[in-house]
């Protein structure tokens, strides 16, 4: 088949600005897609630390103010291991220090609607005629809310077919009306089946409207979005559009979580040489002050301390978690006193729960390659990654049936063994009583180390490589055009 073209639009890339899956996907995805023979090129601002990574980035256009609202802009080109980034330079928009959308005390940029308006209606206008680049684009592919304005720009102004894909719903970019006509945007557009949601603008909403298909990145979100309680206020809209939206699940880098080449662990190990596992976990116990043996099963955890991970659910048990009998060692930040929590939690059980606050990217692989489960009792995870860094470590997830928890974990039973698909513990809801008996019943399967060990080699074939995803992305960009 014909190779596509494919503008890539996002607001953050890895490794260079990351605050969340989706830094992670702009880094995978696009160079999948360019790896199978599509010519994808990556949209982003030109901040600071890609000022510093690319230095010599080529002019490629100016662009003039593109509405009253919008300042003057220059594009610029680059590569990043063969895959070319467009740079959008707006210095009085992108070139400031720290978090791409918060200020120094934690709260949005003040003229966040006109820095990502302008990216948004940069990536409509290389999808139209008179884009600046001599480049004719199949789909615009736009990202979360930053992006997600370019839709609308495509519908009333003609241009490419577009997908938009959601990293996360609970992030919509609502502006005040005034925006409007300083984004240039028509006066037609201020309907509920425009851009105009609850009185104001909503980028995310815009994008959800007007996109030829719309993405999220597991199939369960997909379904959940649909639904009040997930979809923060956009489920009937997406409900309505049911049959342009899909899940497709991340993939993950298998080339830096590979238990077999990890330089973090103490000791390499695969699915045929599962024995090597132990001494990850006797090193484990020894840098975390665990008492080291192997009689108990180890849990662990690693996440951002929120409401969203459960990890309230596992501080209201885990006083139990010794006579179970079993260790757990927690490496995590966030909300503060969740924090003060698991650290008074470790010094009531020494030797039996240990606590590192604090981002730690050795430790992580570390607690992956060391624990015997991991803990990951999420409220709504739209597609996770620790499972995934589990099952590649022969570490059984124990999770909450949600987004993409659903879609890659398989609870233990007769007849998911026989059929060689168990892979890990799933709680029958979202109760603390729930993740306690789950809990329970991970330690009694632990105790049959040959149970055990068929469930690790399970999780540990799967396929988590970005080429499956990349297959599905190719597919969704073929329905985005016959849509179109
Ligand atoms: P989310 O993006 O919602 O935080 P994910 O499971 O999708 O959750 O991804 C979390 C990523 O951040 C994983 O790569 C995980 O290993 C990493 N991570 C989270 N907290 C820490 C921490 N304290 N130290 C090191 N890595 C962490």
């Amino acid at each position: 088949m014909k190779p596509l073209a494919v503008l890539f639009a996002a607001s953050e890339m890895a490794p260079w600005v990351k605050t969340g899956g989706l830094g992670d996907v702009a880094a995978a995805l696009p160079a999948a897609l360019r790896r199978a023979g599509h010519d994808i090129r990556v949209l982003l601002p030109y901040y600071p630390a890609l000022r510093v990574a690319f230095p010599a980035a080529q002019m490629l256009a100016t662009i003039p103010a593109l509405s009253a609202g919008l300042p003057p802009a220059r594009l610029l080109a680059a590569e990043a291991d063969g895959l070319p980034l467009l740079l959008l330079d707006c210095p009085e928009l992108f070139d400031r220090p720290g978090n791409p959308y918060l200020d120094a005390h934690g709260h949005d940029q003040a003229d966040n609607a006109v820095r990502f308006g302008l990216l948004s209606r940069v990536a409509a206008l290389l999808g139209q005629a008179n884009s600046p680049l001599d480049w004719q684009v199949d789909v615009v592919h736009v990202n979360d809310w930053q992006t997600a304005l370019a839709p609308a720009f495509l519908h009333y102004e003609g241009g490419a077919a577009s997908v938009v894909t959601v990293h996360n719903i609970a992030f919509q970019g609502c502006f005040g009306p005034e925006m409007l006509p300083r984004l240039g945007l028509p006066a037609a557009a201020w309907r509920f089946d425009g851009v105009e949601y609850h009185g104001q603008l909503s980028f995310l909403k815009a994008g959800l409207q007007f996109a030829s298909q719309i993405s999220t990145v597991s199939p369960t979100y997909a379904r959940e979005i649909q639904d009040e309680h997930f979809g923060y206020g956009l489920a009937p809209l997406l409900r309505h559009r049911r049959h342009a939206l899909r899940g497709i699940l991340n993939g993950i880098d298998t080339a830096l979580w590979n238990p077999a080449a990890d330089p973090a662990l103490a000791e390499p190990y695969a699915a045929n040489r599962l024995a090597a596992k132990r001494g990850n976990k006797a090193a484990l116990q020894r840098e975390m002050g665990l008492a080291e043996g192997n009689d108990l099963p180890l849990f662990g955890v690693i996440s951002r301390l929120t409401e969203q991970k459960g990890l309230d659910l596992l501080l209201t048990i885990a006083d139990g978690i010794p006579h179970l009998p079993a260790q757990l060692a927690v490496l995590g930040s966030g909300d503060k006193a969740m924090e003060a929590g698991f650290k008074a939690l470790a010094e009531r059980h020494p030797g039996r729960i240990a606590v590192r606050l604090g981002f730690d990217e050795g430790l992580a692989h570390r607690i992956e390659a060391g624990i015997d489960c991991f803990l990951m009792p999420s409220r709504f995870e739209p597609c996770g990654l620790n499972q995934m860094y589990s099952l590649r470590y022969g570490t059984p997830p124990l999770v909450q049936a949600t987004g993409g928890l659903a879609d890659t974990v398989v609870d233990v039973n007769d007849a998911s063994l026989a059929d060689k698909t168990a892979n890990g513990f799933v709680m029958p809801d979202g109760s603390p009583h729930a993740l306690w008996l789950t809990m329970e019943r991970a330690c009694t399967v632990w105790q049959d180390k040959r149970r055990w060990q068929r469930l690790q080699q399970n999780g540990m074939r799967r396929d988590f490589s970005w080429t499956l995803a990349a297959n599905d992305y190719l597919q969704l960009y073929r329905d985005a055009i016959a849509a179109h």
